[in-house]
């Protein structure tokens, strides 16, 4: 265990309670953050790009609004925002240069759920996948098939690729091979015109926000335009029930950010709602399937030199008792917390490995 953090390693196992086949990977976590709150005040927690999200989705929870209603409400903010190029409007394109996106709600007082993937032409595909779970009996609608439902609950088709994604879609493009006719600009004299840009520069990006309300009612939604520059027609963990969220109103709410694939052969949200009805706190639950993914990665391609996940995943999860908390493999990371008192904060999260420097 290399550069291990002696007291960090034993901390983690030591509460986490996990057997020796489950940890190895556990060797530098430096800290986190799992903080309890009274069951009667709500609670909005995001991943960290949700700030303005998770203070509206408070602001709705203290008007009385439904806690679904509320973090979709906040979610759409960033998916309208045209400068967040991960999620919504403006989110990086497919290989072909179009904008593919992927979403899912879970509403727990009602136990039910939506999510749509690969929708292309409309902008807040968190409102699609509640359409979903509210007005169809399916669960998940994929392709042109969400596009024309969307299109029959009245949604407008509108071109979601900003001239800022585009340019970053067509560098991409440019600099996949030097085999191909596709040249950026370039120097007269220069050799090796179009190097394959580095597979860490892959840009990914989501939202995840989960609220829980002063009747202990919990909601959760998680919108992405996933992995830039994906086959058409890939679909992360996002949309997916169980992996990309999950919610149980007995018991709490999980998400995820980051590799939907590792996440996706790992189904860690339900594991997190799982690992938290048997006991562990929040970032307890994170933490184990952060070190479950670690562990389940064997692939020489997705492997740095030392033998860990060439990629980072990273959880979000929050208790009925108002706990929450958040780990992911490399670190330091934050989340946002709104606790109704304050302004959102960018907490710490937990985990497992200190992000290795640049070279
Ligand atoms: N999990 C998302 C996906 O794989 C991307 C991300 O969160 O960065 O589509």
């Amino acid at each position: 265990m290399k550069d291990m953090d002696r007291r960090g390693f034993i901390t983690s196992a030591t509460m986490l309670g996990v057997g020796a086949a489950m940890m190895p990977a556990i060797a530098e976590r430096a800290h986190g953050a799992t903080a309890r709150v009274p069951l009667s005040r709500p609670v909005v927690i995001s991943s960290a790009n949700g700030v303005r999200a998770s203070a509206r989705a408070m602001e709705l929870l203290r008007q009385g609004a439904d806690t679904l209603d509320a973090v979709i409400a906040g979610v759409n903010i960033v998916e309208d925002d045209p400068n967040d190029d991960s999620v919504g409007y403006g989110g990086l394109p497919n290989e072909d240069g179009v904008v593919e996106l992927d979403a899912s709600v879970m509403h727990g007082p009602t136990c039910r759920g939506g999510a749509v993937a690969s929708l292309r032409n409309i902008k807040n595909p968190s409102k699609i996948a509640k359409l979903v779970m509210e007005r169809s009996d399916h669960v998940l609608i994929v392709g042109d098939g969400a596009l024309r439902f969307a299109k029959a609950h009245g949604f407008k088709e509108e071109d979601l690729l900003t001239e800022q994604s585009r340019r970053k879609w067509l560098e991409w493009k440019e600099r996949l091979s030097t085999e191909d006719d596709w040249l950026p600009a370039h120097d007269a004299a220069a050799k090796d015109v179009g190097a394959v840009i580095a597979r860490s520069e892959r840009l990914t990006g989501t939202i995840h926000c989960a609220a829980v309300d002063a009747k202990g009612d919990i909601s959760a939604v998680t919108t992405t335009s996933g992995l830039a520059f994906k086959i058409p027609g890939r679909v992360g963990d996002s949309p997916i029930l169980g992996a990309g969220l999950y919610v149980d109103n007995a018991v709490g709410a999980a998400g995820s950010t980051g590799r939907g694939e590792a996440n996706l052969l790992s189904c860690a949200s339900v594991m997190i709602v799982e690992w938290m009805r048997l006991g562990k706190s929040p970032e307890e639950a994170c933490l184990l399937a952060a070190t479950r993914v670690v562990d389940h990665t064997k692939m020489r391609r997705l492997l740095t030199d030392d033998g860990r996940p060439a990629f980072n995943v990273r959880y979000y999860a929050v208790n009925k008792a108002g706990q929450y908390g958040s780990a992911s493999i490399y670190g330091p990371g934050t989340f946002a917390v709104n606790t109704g008192e304050q302004a959102s904060r960018l907490l710490d999260g937990a985990y497992l490995f200190k992000t290795p420097e640049k070279q």
